[in-house]
């Protein structure tokens, strides 16, 4: 490392994303993308004139993706931020909005604690259950900034807006993050909520249920006093942070319900074939509302059944952590890509059954 980085950033821990290999062509179902393009009107645009306008700045202010969010759900623009994907979204509120530090799940989305001590945060981690819930009364129990994950991450349980809403009213001096990157599969969003609290701030990304990991793109609804301030972040470290053709494509996409609604609910099916299907081959499941499953082979280990799967060219997440080294996150592709997933499932249980 170099002699030239700031000490406290040397024991850092950074955040490894889920690989995305060049090495061979692989069913690819480890970082949870969506397997459908985007809807036909960002192609047209992307095809389209859009990119001679890159010589010009984006607009600071993404006003055209910001109403096309705030249409979507019902709120006004001012309860609406744009970020660089989700994770920055989620980077300034660790870093602006935590000062009396950041409480979340000891196994939830990987960021969070990396975030935490980028910025040097305090922490309290509240531990799951032994079958992956969390217990609302244990995170009532906590008094800094709350982060979940609804749906959480890995594990794909996720809890009902009354629950949330319980927290948020629990303490209306602390401030709560419910993180939605998964909650169009299956969940009910806590958006209406912003409307009636200002402690809640509801993080939602392009990056799954709209087919856009590659524009990053993602945003924050909350009370227009948390969108301020995050403003305020944003215009002291980079005032564009979203690019013109990504502002573009999430408006339109953002406008595209018919498409949205049609992919998501591929997933949906094709999460219940693949659930189905596990469970006669002997794995067990966590109650997924996401677009990835996370399993457990009563046969074979985690590790065993990741390497087996990348040997078939099957890609899925294997974190290796403790209590979940027996799990393997997959994400839910098409229903062609599911079947090779039962396929290759099928051929690495008959050789370790020989
Ligand atoms: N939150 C959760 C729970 C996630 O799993 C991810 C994806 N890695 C993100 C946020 C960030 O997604 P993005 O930055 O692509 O919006």
């Amino acid at each position: 490392m170099s002699r030239f980085l700031d000490t406290k950033f040397a024991a850092l821990e950074a955040y490894v994303p889920g690989e995305q290999p060049r090495d061979k062509k692989y069913i690819k179902l480890n970082t949870n993308e969506s397997p459908f393009p985007p809807c036909a009107a960002v192609i047209e645009a992307m095809n389209g004139a859009a990119a001679a306008d890159l010589r010009l700045y984006s607009d600071p202010t993404s006003v055209g993706v910001k109403r096309a969010i705030a249409d979507f759900y019902g709120v006004a623009p001012e309860y609406v931020f744009v970020s660089n994907g989700s994770d920055e979204s989620l980077n300034f509120l660790f870093m602006a909005f935590c000062e009396n530090g950041a409480a979340y799940a000891d196994i939830t989305y990987g960021f969070y604690q990396v975030f935490a001590d980028l910025y040097q945060k305090k922490t309290t981690v509240v531990p799951l259950e032994d079958d992956f819930t969390l217990d609302p009364a244990k995170l009532k129990a906590t008094t800094e900034t709350l982060f979940i994950a609804n749906p959480n991450a890995p594990t794909g349980i996720c809890f009902t807006p009354d629950v949330i809403e319980s927290l948020v009213t629990a303490n209306p001096e602390r401030l709560i993050v419910v993180d939605e990157a998964y909650i169009d599969f299956g969940g009910e969003s806590v958006v209406p909520l912003t409307q009636k609290y200002d402690n809640l701030a509801v993080v939602q990304t392009f990056s799954k249920s709209r087919q856009l990991a590659g524009a990053r793109l993602g945003f924050t609804i909350a009370n227009p006093a948390i969108i301020e301030g995050l403003e305020k972040i944003k215009y002291s470290t980079n005032p564009y942070n979203v690019n013109r053709l990504t502002q573009l494509c999430g408006a339109l996409s953002m406008q595209d319900r018919a498409y949205f609604d049609k992919t998501r609910t591929a997933i949906i099916e094709n999460r219940a074939y693949t659930v189905t299907e596990l469970k006669k081959r002997g794995f067990t499941m966590t109650d997924s509302m996401t677009n990835f499953i996370f399993a457990k082979s009563d046969k074979i280990s985690g590790k065993a059944y990741y390497d087996g799967l990348r040997e078939r060219g099957v890609l899925v997440r294997y974190f290796g952590k403790a209590r979940i080294s027996d799990y393997v996150r997959i994400t839910i592709g098409s229903r062609e890509e599911m079947e090779a997933l039962v396929a290759a499932t099928d051929d690495i249980l008959a050789k370790a059954g020989e």
